[in-house]
């Protein structure tokens, strides 16, 4: 027992919360195993977190049962409001619900530093809310770190290495300014209704500065240029980029006809700065 909330289960049944698919609905009711998610997030006894989709409310319990200081949680779907305000009440002063769409709010005027974020993320708008995260105008960004469930192919995304299929412009991005990994992995019988496929939970910590310099929109032009056409050679993938792209690869430090999937990090970013001359 982390609480003396009523099980998941009964919040379910008492609410009528039949999972909605159109909603991204796979719900964690295990709460050993959203505690243990929660202890992924690291110290959050100083900090607020910031939670999207907290359904029938498993993981905000978890989050707050280990400790966090304030939890504020966006929700999209109104039936799940009545189960979050019993947790708010169990809980005083620690939990705000936001009743509303994340794509839409800006959860900032709500939150005061340090800020992690933890959530098992409706599929549908995961990959977006991440990539957000990663490109805030200034970095360091507000979060000191995400804790984030994802299909288990889109997290392998996140942490893949060069020379990987898995290896491409979502790893790029959270690997300049983060470091990530894979903290768990989760079989759909976990969730309930269990989704198709596997599920894992990624940890991505801010780092105070980017690991090589580049600027942030050459990098990303230079890098979703590489990778439209993996399977070609850079020197003809990039040729777009400048007429010379040849002469600022070597300078780079990369073989021409070396293709996207083999580069590093750090020489992508070489070349971003060649390429920003
Ligand atoms: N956190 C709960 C758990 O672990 O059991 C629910 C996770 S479920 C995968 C995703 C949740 O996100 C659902 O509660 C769904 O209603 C909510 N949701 C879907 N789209 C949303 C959006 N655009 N903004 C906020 N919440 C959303």
């Amino acid at each position: 027992m982390i609480d003396n909330l009523p099980p998941l289960r009964q919040i379910l049944d008492d609410h009528d919360l039949q999972a909605r698919k159109s909603m991204g609905q796979n719900f964690l009711l295990d709460l050993n195993l959203t505690a243990k998610i929660a202890r992924q997030a690291g110290d959050l006894a100083d900090c607020d977190v910031l939670e999207i989709g907290p359904g029938p409310g498993g993981l905000t319990r978890g989050l707050l049962a280990e400790g966090a200081r304030h939890v504020l949680a966006i929700e999209k779907d109104r039936r799940c409001l009545p189960a979050l305000s019993q947790i708010a009440d169990a809980y005083p002063g620690r939990l705000t619900v936001i009743d509303g769409d994340a794509l839409e709010i800006n959860p900032l005027a709500h939150l005061t530093p340090p800020i992690r974020v933890a959530a098992n993320l409706p599929y549908n708008i995961g990959t977006e809310l991440l990539v957000r995260w990663l490109t805030p105008p200034d970095w360091p960004p507000f979060w000191q770190s995400l804790t984030l469930m994802f299909q288990r192919e889109v997290a392998e995304r996140i942490v893949a290495k060069p020379g990987s299929k898995a290896y491409g412009r979502l790893a790029l991005l959270a690997q300049w300014r983060a470091d990530a990994r894979i903290v768990m992995n989760l079989p759909p019988e976990a969730f309930t209704p269990p989704p198709k496929v596997s599920s894992a939970v990624v940890h991505l910590t801010a780092l105070p500065k980017p690991k090589f310099e580049a600027d942030a929109a050459v990098l990303s032009r230079v890098v979703a240029t590489a990778f439209n056409q993996r399977r070609k050679m850079l020197r003809s993938a990039l040729k777009g980029i400048a007429p010379d792209i040849e002469d600022r690869l070597l300078a780079a430090g990369i073989k021409p006809t070396e293709r996207a999937e083999q580069v590093p990090l750090e020489a992508f970013c070489a070349l971003a700065r060649e390429v920003a001359k």
